[in-house]
This record gives C-alpha cells, structure tokens and sequence, in this order.
C-alpha cells in the first residue's frame, strides 16, 4: 500500500540530491543569502586536511571511513577512540536566511563526503506535513538510519507526563517512521530523561522492550543547541556577513571536543578500554555549518568516525544503568552508579549554563 512520502513530488533515486523544487537544494555548499559566501568553510577544511595527510603518511591510516560497514572486527579491538554521529529532533523550517532544504542537505553533503552514516532521531509532530515527509525522505534515502525520539517531545521525568503517555508517544512515531526502508528500534528520550523514579523508570523501560525497541544511548552529550541558539540570535541581530560565523564555529569546535575528551576518559576509566560513542548534535544550523570541520577535528585528535548504527553494536550499550541512575548520557550514569565520581559528576551533566558565561565573555 503506498504511504504518504510516496508521492511523486517527494521520489528522488538512492543517493542522489533530493531533487523537491520546493525544498530541494540549490547549491548544498553555498548558504543561500546573498552575501553569505563571506563566510567560507572550505580553506579551514583544507588545511586541516593537510594536518591529517602527514600524519597518515608517517602512521598509516587506520581510518574505517573507506568502508566501515564491511567491518566485522570487533570494536574493541581498535587502539583509539571512535565517535560516531546522532541527531535528534528534526527541524522543518528556514533559520536565519538559510532554506530548510539547503541546511538539511549541508548537513548531508558533511557526511556524505566523509561516507559516514548518521542515526537521526525522529520527532513525530513536525513530521506528518509535506516538509515532515520529504526531511524523512531525504534522510532514508540517503542511507541515514531513522530512530524514534517521541511524538511531542516530552519531558517523561515530569509527573504529568506518565509510562501511558509515553506508550502512545513511542507508537505515533514508530508508525510514522516504521514504514520507510532504514528505520530502526531506538528510541532516545527528550532531554535524556528516563522517568523520575525507579518504578516509573522501570514501567517505561517494560513499554519499550514489549514494543521491541532499546534505548538510543548518548554517550557524549554537549551544548550545541545553545551554541546553535547564540548563532541564530547573532545573525537576526546583526545580518549573516558581521554575525563572526567563524568565531561561533571555533568556540563549538572547543565546546564539542572538550565533552568529547571528557567523556572518552571517564569512559576508559570504567571500561578500561576505548568505546565506540555516540555523540549527541541536534538537526540545526551549526551541524549545516560547522560539521565537516567537526569531523576533521576528531580525526585531527586521534578519533576514528564509524557509522552509528555500528557503534550501537558496541557491547558497552548492553550495560544498562540501575533505573536508579537513569538519565543523562549513558557514561554518566555509569559513573554515578559506580559511586567514584560523587565529588566531581556535575547535575545537569550539560546546560547552557556552563557555557553561557564564557560565550558572553567571549562576545558570542
Ligand atoms: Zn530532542
């Protein structure tokens, strides 16, 4: 039977541009306002290319991005640490100048040309219109995988919100992605939050195995939407030519690299062992803009990018906390349960609040 995102308007071939004349790209690379070419990722990327080329020649390249699905060696074998890329929500809408379908394509041309794949968890609500079903289209269709992350975006450690609501969050989304060719059984809580108590938490927990979905785990959480929030404001206020994009960009890259850093060692402290992670960006304008120097970033510090649906396989996602440490990214409620880190795990583990004193202070 053919489902809604079957229409003709939205049928674009695998691996090819989505091609909608309403929302399709015009140039993926180029953001759309006049002018904005000021602001240019190209050369950085190159130079950090450079960076990268040397090292490969003296150490070899032991990146798995040539192929990684073909990889059947076991995760752990590797000798740094991987960071695969999850993105949650699913935003539908022009931001600061920027078409919809340009900034969704900017995001997919980043990991297209590095042949990763992403997992983008899906809220339901925005995604039922014509927009909703060609940004899930042009996702499936270029071989990202499609997970469930509620219909309305609640916050399940809320009372009001309870276990039942949570069933029928879980069920209007799955029926909204099940359909499409690269959807998958994981489901990610809004805000990373599980329940506000051991039963609840352990009620929500039975919801999803009976509908036979696991927990689409964060193991590096970070700010990036309130970077995106900062940038966004900046360029309403001042237009995308004097908004300093780059200076957004350099602050994101050291706020995103920090967490990582940090959770990579608080992970080998209690796996004894690099982990395959999964890091936490939202579908917004800072992943258009600055992902492919993310990427770069990582491999730059000694990270190897894998696929997400392949860091899931990593066995540390087997390890579910006690429903009495739910919450947060998955490493940090290891660490809270290990009761070792009772002196330094902050609550919230992220927040703007670390990191609006030193965007203000830097101007951004
Ligand atoms: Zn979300």
């Amino acid at each position: 039977m053919p489902q809604p995102w079957d229409r003709a308007a939205l049928r674009s071939p695998r691996s090819t541009s989505p091609k909608n004349p309403t929302f399709g790209p015009r140039n993926p690379l180029v953001p759309n306002p006049a002018g904005t070419k000021a602001y240019i990722l190209k050369p950085m990327t190159r130079k950090l290319q450079l960076f990268i080329f040397i090292p490969i020649l003296l150490f070899g390249c032991k990146s798995s991005t040539s192929n990684p699905r073909e990889q059947t060696a076991s995760t752990e074998t590797v000798a740094g640490p991987m960071v695969s890329f999850t993105f949650d929500d699913g935003a539908t809408s022009d931001i600061a100048g920027f078409k919809f379908g340009e900034w969704n394509e900017m995001i997919l041309s980043h990991l297209e040309n590095e042949d990763l794949k992403a997992v983008f968890f899906v809220t339901g609500k925005n995604k039922l219109d014509e927009k909703g079903q060609f940004l899930l289209k042009s996702w499936d269709d270029r071989g990202h995988s499609l997970a469930n992350h509620s219909f309305a975006h609640l916050n399940f450690s809320s009372e009001k919100n309870t276990a039942s609501l949570f069933e029928k969050e879980l069920k209007k989304t799955d029926s909204i992605i099940s359909g499409l060719g690269n959807s998958v059984k994981l489901f990610r809580f809004p805000y990373l939050k599980e329940g506000q108590n051991k039963s609840k938490v352990d009620s929500i927990r039975n919801i999803l195995r009976s509908n036979g979905y696991t927990n689409g785990y964060v193991t590096i959480d970070a700010s990036d939407w309130f970077v995106n929030a900062r940038l966004i404001k900046r360029i309403k206020e001042v237009g995308v030519e004097k908004a300093e994009i780059e200076r957004f960009r350099d602050f994101y890259l050291q706020h995103i690299m920090e967490r990582a850093n940090y959770y990579e060692k608080l992970s080998y402290e209690m796996n004894e062992r690099h982990i395959a992670h999964t890091l936490l960006l939202h579908h917004n304008l800072t992943s258009a803009l600055f992902l492919d120097d993310l990427i770069e970033k990582f491999k730059e510090e000694g990270w190897e990018t894998v696929h997400a649906d392949q860091a899931y396989r990593d066995k540390v996602f087997e390890k579910i906390p006690d429903a009495g440490f739910a919450g947060e990214s998955l490493i940090w409620s290891m660490a809270k349960q290990s009761g070792k880190y009772d002196g330094s795990l902050r609550y919230p583990a992220e927040d703007s609040r670390y990191e609006k004193g030193k965007m203000d202070s830097l101007g951004l």
